[in-house]
């Protein structure tokens, strides 16, 4: 963590913004230090990291623990916004006996020299500052910084610490996290079972908040894990009025197409795997093929029918034994680990490199799957057919699958056809039904055959579903990595 005075390093202002001007999109004011308190010498050079005043003054000021400024901030607090670990210590040698009063001192925003400290990075300090009295409540303060090694090392130390400590105005870490777009640390807080849902003095949610700070990702990753849409705040808001209100277009964005998304509608969030689905595919499967088998055979001409029935069943029970096996297949997951591994993770590798849902290395070429809460290798897509990932160990089980789909769907579309051709054999009432089953197989041969075509375009362009849609995207750190593997792969 750099070093930096704090006149350039803003605090965090815990009051909520009922009063935010429209141009104010961040709902968590940050507010200027610079601006003039009345605050004597010593607090000002404490403020702006003077340290011949602070070295001269530790020996000679007698009274310093009773000074604060108009935000009720001491000399501790702004040391501790510098890092300043040098002369808080040793005011607090000087001053031991006022030492554990001196340190729970609390500002306006409710908030003591400890949670300065975590907020510049300096979480040593926390085991100095145990020796006088068990903080709390510090988690936001590194999850506003999206900071996820502080997060573990403190609740490392801190056992009690848990989202039931609140900061001013009843705000949470997941509130703090999302108005400062931290998204590791929000994944992480959901992952510690931080409710989602909750809302702070204002009635706002960590949706609304990430509503207002136009967080595209963090919408979306609250929605999959079951933020609700459909809380209003106490100025009667949804969050999506407040994308509006604040024209936050990456939010608006995310907003609408989860608004449309039948998925939602249904109420299928959070996303979890289900079987509804699967069984609703086997539903559909079942009553068009057994129907027209059955108004087929029951129309003249039996014997011959007898050949293309054999072929029938044979198809079909390929396309069962297809169904099963990519259905209760592993698809590549990889090997999810604990908040161990995470931390010596977070020492050595870029932040984006990590899964922190898995708390792994994100493997090459996978990606989290958010149905199945695991990094499933070589990642295709999470087919709701099946009820299960496509990945990296079932992608050929998956192609045998769709081809006996498509084979049993187009067999059973000719049969149709030539038995309504051959009409004279066949009731007026089963001839309807027959059409009817004929246009509907039809009409799913279309995203079959749409499902189809993308397989074998990844299969020519050695990239999955998914990686052909990240790279339809404007550029991420994903995307970017996926265009260097693509020409380490063309030089090769
Ligand atoms: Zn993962
Ligand atoms: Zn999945």
């Amino acid at each position: 963590m750099e070093e930096s005075p704090a006149t350039a390093e803003p605090l965090i202002q815990l009051t909520l913004g009922n009063n935010v001007e429209p141009e104010n999109k961040t709902i968590y004011n940050f507010m200027d230090i610079t601006k003039v308190h009345s605050g004597s010498d010593l607090i000002e050079a404490a403020k702006k990291n003077k340290m011949p005043i602070l070295n001269a003054s530790v020996d000679t000021v007698p009274n310093i623990y009773d000074l604060e400024d108009s935000e009720k901030r001491t000399v501790l607090h702004y040391l501790a916004l510098n890092s300043n670990s040098f002369i808080f210590n040793r005011l607090l040698i000087k001053f031991q006996s006022q030492a554990k009063e001196w340190l729970q001192k609390q500002d306006k925003y409710d908030l003591q020299a400890i949670h300065y400290f975590i907020y510049s990075g300096k979480i040593d300090m926390l085991d100095e500052i145990s020796r006088y009295y068990i903080p709390k409540n510090l988690l936001g303060m590194a999850a506003i910084k999206n900071d996820v090694l502080t997060m573990i090392l403190i609740r490392e130390k801190l056992k009690e610490e848990t989202f039931k400590n609140k900061y001013q105005d009843a705000v949470t870490p997941l509130h703090l996290a999302c108005s400062t777009k931290s998204d590791y640390a929000a994944i992480v807080l959901m992952k510690w079972k931080h409710p989602i849902n909750i809302q702070d003095a204002n009635g706002n949610t960590p949706l609304h908040i990430a509503a207002l700070n136009n967080s595209y990702k963090l919408i979306r990753k609250l929605i999959q894990r079951g933020g609700s849409i459909n809380i209003r705040n106490k100025k009667d808001q949804l969050p999506i009025d407040l994308a509006e209100d604040y024209q936050t277009l990456d939010a608006l964005k995310s907003f609408r197409f989860s608004w449309k998304s039948l998925l939602l509608q249904l109420n299928l969030k959070p996303r979890k795997r289900s079987y509804m689905q699967s069984l609703i595919f086997l539903l559909f499967f079942s009553i068009t093929n057994f129907g027209t088998i059955f108004l087929v055979q029951n129309s003249t001409n039996k014997d011959q029918n007898t050949g293309s029935f054999i072929m029938f069943i044979i198809i079909v029970t390929l396309f069962f034994i297809c169904f099963l096996l990519v259905s209760y297949s592993n698809p590549g997951y990889a090997n999810t680990k604990d908040e161990q591994n995470l931390k010596s993770l977070l020492n050595k590798l870029e932040p984006f490199e990590i899964c922190y849902d898995c708390f792994i290395q994100t493997p090459d070429r996978s990606k989290h799957c958010e149905f199945c809460k695991r990094c499933v290798i070589k990642y295709d897509h999470h087919c709701p057919w099946v009820n299960n990932c496509v990945g990296n160990d079932n992608q050929s089980i998956f192609w045998l699958f769709l081809l006996f789909l498509f084979l049993d769907f187009l067999l059973i579309i000719i049969l149709g056809i030539l038995a309504l051709t051959d009409q004279n054999t066949m009731e007026n009432n089963n001839f309807t039904i027959l059409i009817i089953l004929t246009i509907i197989e039809f009409l799913f041969m279309i995203p079959l055959l749409n499902l189809i075509l993308t397989q074998i375009r990844n299969y020519y362009s050695g990239l999955t579903t998914y990686e052909r849609l990240v790279l339809g995207k404007p550029s991420t750190k994903k995307r970017e990595s996926i265009i260097q593997k693509m020409s380490i792969v063309q030089q090769g």
